[in-house]
């Protein structure tokens, strides 16, 4: 499946020496547990979430009795889908707005141009809003995945105020009758201050404007990053109220098990995963069968 091949590096990291080391242990000791958990923290799973994970999977091993390793192995993807899969399943209403935030080279305009094509697919009509008017570059990579995709734009010159363009953005929205309004938003760190602020702004004029919409802002969060990742969530956490998580190049890492430290550690759904470069390379994030793809 595209999912499976998306993941293939860290299936090959996570799947194939868990393999290993289930054809080596037949019973539950120390050794078993030891060495999943250095498994688990080699995939990034983050020492926190492991440790938790370690103590779940201990203490059940003892509550049902277990001797048998291959039943750690389900007992371990269980638990994976407990702290992944709590979440309902991503259905907005309409019209719908998207705030999309994160730090420059993430993917952000990459994921902003899946998602028009996502939701254009369905019929759905959609207006991009190029608020990222920091740079040149990122107001023109825009305008191309529009082009591309075939949805509308609005932009204004480089430099201007971006919570002007989302302001027109969602006046045109209303005007013309648009489903799903994606805002980017510049993502430069080195002035984090005057970012959040603008980050700040633009929420608030979002709400004012357009408080018939249904808001979510997606932090957007490159899994190639590893515990960064992490790192970088709390501090948006702190400033916007992040509604969801897209995690992308996850095909292009072997430690793919950062999605688990994501969710766990932040509590903040993931939404949708990239895996790889092309217009249909965003899924709907579905915890039982990114499990599933991880571990069959
Ligand atoms: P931005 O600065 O956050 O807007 O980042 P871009 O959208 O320009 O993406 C930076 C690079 O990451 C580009 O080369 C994209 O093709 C690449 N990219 C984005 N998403 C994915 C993904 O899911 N998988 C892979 N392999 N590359 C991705």
């Amino acid at each position: 499946s595209r999912l499976k091949d998306g993941l293939s590096k860290t299936r090959k990291n996570i799947t194939e020496k868990m393999d290993q080391l289930f054809k080596y242990h037949n019973e539950v000791d120390d050794e078993l547990f030891d060495e999943l958990e250095e498994l688990l923290i080699l995939a990034d799973v983050g020492v926190s979430t492991t440790t938790k994970l370690m103590e779940k999977i201990r203490e059940r091993v003892k509550a049902e009795r277990i001797r048998e390793a291959q039943r750690v192995r389900d007992i371990l993807k269980e638990e994976i889908i407990a702290i992944l899969g709590d979440q309902e399943e991503f259905d907005p209403s309409y019209p719908a707005v998207f705030l999309v935030v994160g730090v420059n080279g993430v993917g952000k305009t990459t994921t902003i141009g899946k998602l028009a094509h996502m939701y254009q697919k369905q019929g759905k009509r959609v207006l991009m809003a190029a608020g990222d008017t920091f740079r040149a570059a990122a107001i023109e990579q825009l305008e191309i995945w529009a082009n591309r995709v075939g949805c509308q734009l609005v932009r204004h010159t480089e430099g201007s105020d971006a919570a002007a363009v989302v302001f027109d953005a969602v006046q045109a929205a209303k005007s013309r009758g648009i489903d799903v309004l994606i805002c980017d938003t510049a993502g430069r760190l080195h002035t984090k201050k005057n970012l959040m602020n603008e980050l700040e702004k633009i929420n608030r004029i979002i709400d004012r404007e357009y408080p018939e919409a249904h808001k979510e802002v997606f932090l957007v969060l490159d899994a190639t990053t590893g515990q960064n990742a992490v790192s970088q969530a709390k501090m948006f956490k702190e400033k916007v109220d992040v509604t969801g998580i897209i995690l992308t190049k996850l095909d292009g890492t072997a430690k793919g098990g950062i999605i688990i430290a994501i969710k766990s550690e932040l509590g903040i759904p993931i939404r949708f995963i990239g895996v790889g470069e092309g217009l249909d390379d965003l899924q709907r994030f579905d915890a039982q069968a990114f499990v599933e793809a991880l571990f069959d």
